[in-house]
């Protein structure tokens, strides 16, 4: 996944504000969790209800120590493709600006977002969040939010192999609930078929991502692959399976690990946004 060297990044597309810590941001948590609607919002994994839980219980659970991490200006870091080959959050800005510029070529009244990297916890237009419910967009303010601690989780949590497209694919999902959002997709719910929705556009862009000219050349098959496995990692059964010992369909949110990785694939294979309807994905 290498960027070309000359080419600029837009480092205005991601905004690193730290992590104060903050202590949760006052009251009520998250809204319904992992409601859509109103001011919900969309992540890209299920286990944050188990999180949440735990979080806003209160009682007895262990106080999380305050990151305290200040805020970097990523104009002076982030200039060109060389950059986003050598640092992380260089890398976000480089694949998150790649993923817009096709959502731009695709549409042309799509709304550039911007990814807001935070540490800790973070205060949205979605209500205050914490990294424990991983990557998320929030329609309220149109932002992608994502705590960068979230690509070790991926690994030492989820159980996949992790690596520079796996995250790719996290971000582009999220995007895929931003482009949601302007088609004013997302108001039906946090149903599966959003989700698997948001896997089969992050595809869609995967299969253009040469296109943008951020990339050196097209994607390989090991580097498609560490997006599926990602995909299959965050797969309501897996998931459901390691944390409650049991899967549960009725429940699912996001979709089976199966599900997510076929519609991440038909993303990829057609490059088409309008193979990506939600009820042929399910
Ligand atoms: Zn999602």
């Amino acid at each position: 996944m290498d960027f070309r060297d000359d080419v600029n990044l837009d480092s205005s597309q991601v905004e690193d504000v730290g992590g104060s810590g903050g202590g949760g941001g006052g009251g009520g948590g998250f809204p319904g969790g992992m409601v859509v609607g109103g001011g919900g919002i969309v992540t890209l994994i299920v286990l944050v209800i188990v999180f949440v839980v735990n979080n806003l219980g209160g009682g007895g659970g262990e106080q999380q120590p305050a990151v305290q991490r200040s805020p970097s200006d990523l104009s002076q870091q982030c200039r060109t493709g060389k950059d986003a080959d050598q640092t992380e959050k260089c890398r976000v800005v480089g694949v998150v600006n790649s993923i817009q510029d096709y959502w731009k070529s695709e549409a042309s009244d799509y709304r550039v977002a911007k990814t807001v990297l935070y540490s800790g916890s973070v205060r949205t237009a979605c209500g205050a969040a914490d990294s424990a419910v991983g990557p998320f967009y929030c329609p309220g303010d149109q932002r992608v939010y994502l705590d960068l601690s979230f690509f070790d989780q991926l690994q030492s949590q989820f159980g996949a192999k992790g690596g520079p497209f796996a995250q790719a694919y996290v971000i582009a999902h999220e995007y895929g609930h931003h482009v949601q959002n302007l088609l004013g997709a997302l108001k039906e719910g946090n149903s599966v078929g959003t989700e698997l929705q948001a896997d089969c556009y992050a595809g869609v862009w995967a299969k253009h991502a040469v296109d943008t000219g951020f990339y050196e050349k097209p994607f390989t098959d090991a580097e498609i692959a560490e997006a599926l496995d990602a995909a299959a990692a965050v797969g309501d059964d897996r998931i459901q399976q390691r944390t409650q010992g049991r899967v549960d369909p009725d429940s699912f949110t996001h979709g089976s690990s199966k599900q997510r990785v076929a519609a991440l694939t038909r993303g990829y294979q057609t490059g088409d946004p309008a193979k990506c309807a939600q009820a042929d994905l399910r």
